[in-house]
Parts: C-alpha cells; sequence; structure tokens
C-alpha cells in the first residue's frame, strides 16, 4: 500500500521548490493517483499542490496528512510529470514555473471547462422595449434574424462583451448548447484534397513515411526553400501518421497562425484538429486541453506552447519554420520548443520533422554531422522565380559623395515602382538598438579581440566594451582599419527612413509598421488590410513586416541597413543576417510582375550577404560553421548564461561576483567568462551583469550549477538583485 505521496507546492517560491512528502489519510488511498491536485497543509495554513509520486515509504518523520483532493481527474499525465522533472534540470527554473507553463492556468483551476454555447434571444426580449438602448436593440435583432450564433460571432459582428453581459443580466439572452460535437466545427469546412506530389516532395514525404514506420524517435530536418511545397509534405506526413493510429502535433511560429492557415489544416482532416491560439479565451483553452487530453483531437496544431499539449500517442512532431527565434521562452522556463519536442519525440517513438528554409546552424549540423535525416528540396512548386538580389556597397556611395541613407540604386528602382504603380517594403532591423561603432569609409567594426562580437558603446562611460568577457577600450577617433576620421554610432531607425522618404518625395502614399505604430493585433491587421488593399504604395517597417506577408504587387524590397543585424554583439548575428535578408527577398517576386531586392550594406563582401544574395544556405552553413568550431560557440558547445540585474550598480556587481566565485570550482571543465557588463548594460534604470559558461555537454554540470543557485537563494544577501540563468540563450544582449 502506498501510504505517503511526493507533492509540489503550487507556489512560485524558491523556498518551496523541492517535493514535500505528506501521509495520504487511509479513507483517500484508493482514490489518489499521481498527477492529481491536493489540498495540503503548509505551515499554519492550506495550500494547494500536485502529487508526482505515491511511494511506499519515506525517511521523513511527523508527516502531515494531505487534506483532500481538488480536482478527481488528473490534472498531469505521467508523461507531463517526467517532462516536468526534465524542465527543471535542463533550463534551471522551479518545478512549479514548468508545471504553470505546461498546462494552461484555466484547465489547472479546474474550471470545468463547458461546450462553447450558443447565444439566443430569449422568449422576453420580443417584448422588451429596447429603443433607448440601441446596442442591446442591435444585438437582439442580431439574434432574432440568426437564430442563434456563438458569442464570438456576435462580437465579431460588432457588438461589445460589456453589452452582452449586460443582455446576460437583464435575462434577454440566454444559452443553448448546440450539436457541437468536435474539437471545432470545422466540419462544416469543406475538405481538401491532397496534391499530387512532385519529385522531389515524394522523395521526402516516402522517407518521412519510412520513418514513420519504424516505431523509433528519428529526427528529420526538411530544408526546403520557399514554396518548395513544405506544407504539402507535412500534412501528407500527418496522414500517414494518422493512419497508423497515432497523433500529430504542429508548431508553427505564432505569427503564421493565421486564420488561413488554420483553415488549410481544418479543410485537410476535417473534425480532429485542434488550435491552440493566443486569441482562445481561457475557458476555450481548457476545453481544447480538455479534448486533446480525452484522446478526440488528433491533430494539434499551435505555436510554442503547443509543444506541451497532452496528446498521447504521438507519431509525428512538425516544427515549421523550426529557426525561429520565437520557439525559444523568454521567461521561465526558458526552454526551448524543439528541444521539448525531441524530448517528447523520444518518450513516444516518434518523428521530428522540422523544417525550414534556412535552418539552424545546430539542426543542419545535426542533419549533416549528428546522425538526423536530411531531406533537400531545392525547386519551387510555383513558377514563380526567386528574386534577383543586388548588393550596394554604401562605402562607394559615400566617397561618390551620396551621403543619403539610400543610395542611388535604391533610389532609382523606387522611382520605377512609383511610375509603374506598383508597390516597394522598405525593411530597417530594429534589432540595431544596441548600436555599434563603424567606419563610415571602409566598413570597419570595433570588434572584441577575443570574442569576435563587435563592441557596444556604452555612451554614458565613453567606452566601448564586450559584453561577452569584460574587455574595455576607448572609442577611437580615427579608424584602426583605414585611418579615417567617419567614425560613427550606427542606427538608423524606421523613423528616420520614413522622414527622409517623405523629404523625398512630398506625395508618396506609405505606412510604416514598426512597434510604435502597431501595438496592437488590430492595428497589424488594419495596416496589413490596407497595404493588401493598395491604399498605399510603401511600407517601411522591421522584423514584422520580413515574415508571411504575401503581396503580389509588391516589386521591390529595400533593405536599408542589413549591418545592423550584422554587427550586433552576438556571435549569432550571422545567422540571423542571412534568415533576415532570405526572408525579406521572400517578400517579392510573388506575382507575376516579378520583383527584386536591393540590399544596402558596409560589408559587401561579407559570406553571410553574398549567400543571402545568392540564395546559397550551403555556401553560408559552410563558413559559418567553421567559425562556430573555431570559437567553440554551439551547436559545438553550450552556454548558460547567469544574468544579474538591478537598481544599485555595485550590489549586482557585488552578486556577480560571489556566485560566480562559486561557480568556478563547480563548473571544473568549462570556461567561464565574466561577470561582465551585458551588452544592453541599463535597461530601465536596471544595471546587467552576467557570467556565461561555455563548454562542451553541459548538462552534465547541471546537478553542480542548481547546487550553486540553491546556495545563491539561500544566501540572503543585502543586495536587491535579480538573478537568471538561461541554458543555450538564443540572445545574448
Ligand atoms: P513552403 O512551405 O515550402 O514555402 P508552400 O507549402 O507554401 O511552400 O507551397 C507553395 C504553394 O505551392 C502553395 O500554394 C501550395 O498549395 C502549392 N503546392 C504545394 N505542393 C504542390 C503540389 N504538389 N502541386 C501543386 N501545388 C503545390
Ligand atoms: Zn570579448
Amino acid at each position: 500500500m502506498r501510504e505517503y505521496a511526493e507533492v509540489i507546492i503550487d507556489l512560485v517560491s524558491n523556498a518551496v521548490d523541492q517535493p514535500f512528502h505528506y501521509r495520504i489519510p487511509p479513507e483517500l488511498r484508493d482514490k489518489l493517483t499521481p498527477g492529481m491536485k491536493v489540498k495540503v497543509p503548509l505551515g499554519n495554513r492550506g495550500t494547494e499542490g500536485y502529487v508526482l509520486r505515491l511511494l511506499q515509504e519515506t525517511t521523513i518523520s511527523s508527516l502531515r496528512d494531505i487534506i483532500a483532493i481538488s480536482d478527481p481527474e488528473p490534472v498531469l499525465t505521467g508523461e507531463q510529470i517526467s517532462l516536468l522533472h526534465w524542465l527543471s534540470n535542463r533550463y534551471y527554473c522551479r518545478k512549479i514555473d514548468a508545471l504553470h507553463a505546461m498546462v494552461p492556468v484555466s484547465f489547472r483551476q479546474g474550471k470545468k471547462p463547458k461546450e462553447p454555447q450558443f447565444l439566443t434571444a430569449s422568449p422576453s426580449a420580443a417584448e422588451t422595449d429596447l429603443n433607448r438602448a440601441p446596442a442591446q436593440k442591435e444585438a437582439i435583432d442580431i439574434l432574432i434574424s440568426e437564430g442563434s450564433l456563438p458569442r464570438k460571432k456576435l462580437e465579431e459582428l460588432g457588438v461589445k462583451s460589456s453589452t452582452i453581459r449586460t443582455l446576460e443580466k437583464r435575462g434577454l439572452v440566454e444559452y443553448i448548447s448546440p450539436v457541437y460535437s468536435r474539437v471545432n466545427n470545422s466540419e462544416q469546412k469543406s475538405a481538401t484534397m491532397p496534391q499530387d506530389l512532385q519529385t522531389e516532395q515524394a522523395g521526402s514525404f516516402k522517407r518521412i513515411s519510412e520513418a514513420l514506420g519504424q516505431n523509433k524517435p528519428k529526427r528529420i530536418l526538411l530544408h526546403g526553400i520557399t514554396a518548395s511545397g513544405k506544407t504539402e509534405v507535412y500534412m501528407q506526413s500527418i496522414a500517414a501518421c494518422l493512419e497508423r493510429g497515432r497523433t500529430a502535433l504542429i508548431l508553427v511560429p505564432e505569427i503564421a497562425l493565421t486564420p488561413q492557415m488554420i483553415e488549410h489544416f481544418e479543410g485537410r482532416f476535417p473534425g480532429t484538429v485542434s488550435v491552440l491560439h493566443s486569441r482562445l479565451t481561457p475557458a476555450e483553452k481548457a476545453l481544447h486541453w480538455q479534448k486533446i487530453k480525452s484522446g478526440e483531437a488528433g491533430v494539434v496544431l499551435g505555436a510554442r506552447s503547443a509543444v506541451f499539449a497532452p496528446l498521447s500517442q504521438i507519431g509525428l512532431i512538425v516544427i515549421d519554420e523550426e529557426h525561429e527565434t520565437t520557439y525559444k521562452q523568454e521567461e521561465a522556463p526558458r526552454y526551448h520548443a524543439r528541444d521539448v519536442a525531441w524530448w517528447r519525440a523520444r518518450h513516444h517513438r516518434a518523428v521530428l520533422l522540422l523544417g525550414s528554409a534556412t535552418p539552424s546552424l545546430e539542426s543542419y549540423y545535426g542533419a549533416t554531422e549528428k546522425g538526423d535525416l536530411l531531406l533537400s528540396m531545392n525547386a519551387r512548386v510555383t513558377p514563380v522565380q526567386l528574386p534577383p538580389v543586388q548588393v550596394v556597397d554604401m562605402r562607394q556611395e559615400l566617397r561618390e559623395n551620396h551621403r543619403k541613407i539610400f543610395s542611388r540604386l535604391l533610389l532609382k528602382e523606387l522611382e520605377g515602382v512609383m511610375e509603374r504603380d506598383e508597390q516597394a517594403l522598405l525593411f530597417i532591423n530594429r534589432r540595431g538598438f544596441a548600436g555599434f561603432v563603424l567606419c563610415r569609409e571602409c566598413g570597419y567594426v570595433v570588434r572584441c579581440p577575443s570574442c569576435d562580437v563587435s563592441l557596444t558603446l556604452h555612451l554614458d562611460r565613453q567606452l566601448m566594451c564586450c559584453h561577452y568577457c569584460g574587455h574595455e577600450a576607448p572609442v577611437p577617433q580615427t579608424c584602426p582599419d583605414c585611418g579615417g576620421i567617419k567614425i560613427r554610432y550606427f542606427s538608423a531607425g524606421t523613423q528616420r527612413v520614413e522622414d527622409e522618404i517623405k523629404k523625398l518625395y512630398p506625395k508618396i502614399s506609405l505606412i510604416r509598421m514598426d512597434s510604435d505604430t502597431t501595438t496592437s493585433r488590430q492595428a497589424h491587421s488594419r495596416f496589413y488590410h490596407q497595404f493588401r488593399e493598395r491604399k498605399a504604395s510603401l511600407l517601411i517597417g522591421t522584423q514584422m513586416i520580413a515574415k508571411g506577408f504575401d503581396f503580389p504587387d509588391v516589386t521591390l524590397v529595400g533593405v536599408v541597413a542589413a549591418d545592423t543585424a550584422l554587427n550586433l554583439p552576438d556571435f549569432r548575428a550571422p545567422e540571423r543576417t542571412f534568415q533576415l535578408l532570405t526572408q525579406v527577398s521572400g517578400r517579392t517576386a510573388r506575382g507575376e510582375r516579378g520583383g527584386k531586392v536591393v540590399v544596402q550594406t558596409y560589408h559587401p563582401s561579407h559570406y553571410s550577404i553574398l549567400a543571402a544574395a545568392a540564395h546559397d544556405y550551403r555556401t553560408f552553413y559552410a563558413e559559418e560553421i567553421e567559425k562556430r568550431r573555431q570559437l567553440a560557440y554551439p551547436p559545438f558547445t553550450d552556454l548558460i548564461r547567469v544574468l544579474f540585474s538591478g537598481s544599485d550598480e555595485k550590489a549586482v556587481f557585488e552578486a556577480a561576483s560571489w556566485m560566480t566565485a562559486l561557480l568556478e570550482p563547480a563548473v571544473e571543465s568549462a570556461d567561464i567568462m565574466g561577470p561582465a557588463p551585458a551588452s544592453l548594460y541599463r535597461i530601465k534604470d536596471m544595471f546587467r551583469v552576467q557570467t556565461v559558461i561555455k563548454g562542451e555537454g553541459l548538462t552534465r554540470i547541471s546537478p553542480a550549477v542548481k547546487k550553486v543557485i540553491r546556495a545563491y537563494h539561500s544566501y540572503k544577501p543585502s543586495w536587491p538583485v535579480r538573478m537568471t540563468v538561461d541554458f543555450n540563450p538564443l540572445v545574448v544582449l
């Protein structure tokens, strides 16, 4: 008989970040199972927790009893309990943080999910005079003419949710439960048929099907240029997986979860797709979760956090655009969906299919040198060709006395677009906010002698600083390379580009999309539609416009400054630059009119710019992987970044030094860099200092690092400093 239970307390606190033992009172013994939510005593009050396992014995004496079972249905599956331990070890998070990330709050709170209800006008509505309440009247009129509608539909028709609430209170509307049997009402959507695969698609599909038949964990990278038809390969692979009686999980970047995309999947797999997107209400999320858990959904489509969807019998996990940084969560648990997906694929003996036109170095390395399967698709299924890319040397422009932020070529092309009444995109990389010091005559950028990242200017101290190792240097007055005197702090924002364009072409109609102008989803979609409907001929924007935008009349894409991405003080800068340029290039030549790309740069011969211009991933990879090998960066090593931040500069450094001193003996064979100021040294009056551990196979030092973290938390120093640990961070700014 198992008389004891190991329970994780549902409090986000380091003090309770280890499982506690409780006695199971006799009356609960045949009811309690792992994964259940329970009430337990803690100190002199009651709290809630989750049962991780049942125990026959315990060495802990004077145990207290579990008070009650909060929910007879286990919140966690056995798989999730294992995953929780793995997440907390791999990503140095509290177990409860892992649990919270894995299970939606609405589901944890046992909100018994209701079937979506349809609203209908109650009989009394017809007798009530609503002439003095036009909003309510309109809602009732809609309901009377439609019979019944899902609440959400009604809101989409312009009825405010406050109006609906008022109507509910007045008893003028009521909810009815229509026949709503499946996960979504996707049966109503027309089914779409599989396409006949083209040669490369068929070849890829064959290998994926074989892997599905082997019942062994297998990681496959599908490297296919844009429009090579990857989505069709995913869909047919999913169908093959379902035929084997297994389920499938598909992850896409949040931005790609458009209604068209959703329809596409629901149309192909009617009645079995559960879509997890950020627009779901908490109750809807809980409902989906319930249906996934009960086995009703065979296919789950969602963004990053959908990687935790409680599917059983997974046969296939697809990660589309696997190189996207949005797959990494930037708060605890700082997990990467690709790694979680691989954990689950191993657990289920499933296939993990990673797809991209610009694979991450990690994945391509895995596929070429670590035994994963590489599938390549180099031909487009559509007749449209990849656009020609012209690289403009901005140093040359300057030498010939053209000092504008736009080159003569870009202006000429832009004027051509206006004459022909077509559309253009101007792209500015906002990630360049860190800034760097550049010689405008030769393009030289001041770099760290030992880390090969650009030095960041700290204006307040008039110093340039390496945020990896702490190396500092004064700002040069002349260029160390060519002796020129036009050394500048470089940054070009969207606002500046907009102003310059307006000066040059006062009559041009333009839209600017960046995080200042586009704070809401609605603004995003409004701008999108305005541009699509040709209300403007020029769209100026950041990353935001690099992905997914599909405008047939865009015949020109201008990259104002490719260098902002290239000179970020981050070893992944060339990789990001290549990905970004490839993505941006894909925004043109989508219609019959074709298109071209103009890339402005101070580094016209940089390999990532040249390779992107030639649409040549392999050449880029060959250069970049060699560099990573030489400098011992991922994928050859792991990084652990420990970041300290606080408003008291001295305390932040003290805390960082204290912990770094503890880490040094704990991590023996790895390199410790720092403590050094982070490249973004000061954010919102918080000083940021970091220590980076670099070495091969760092998961093995996890227990030692965890011990140091515990020591840090239990040593209650006077410094008010926040400390976070990030395993293999994607951005180290
Ligand atoms: P990728 O994901 O590789 O960028 P997509 O999956 O978006 O490419 O495919 C581009 C277009 O080609 C889509 O409109 C898709 O419907 C179409 N397509 C894909 N495969 C085929 C095929 N075998 N025959 C005809 N059209 C196809
Ligand atoms: Zn350095």
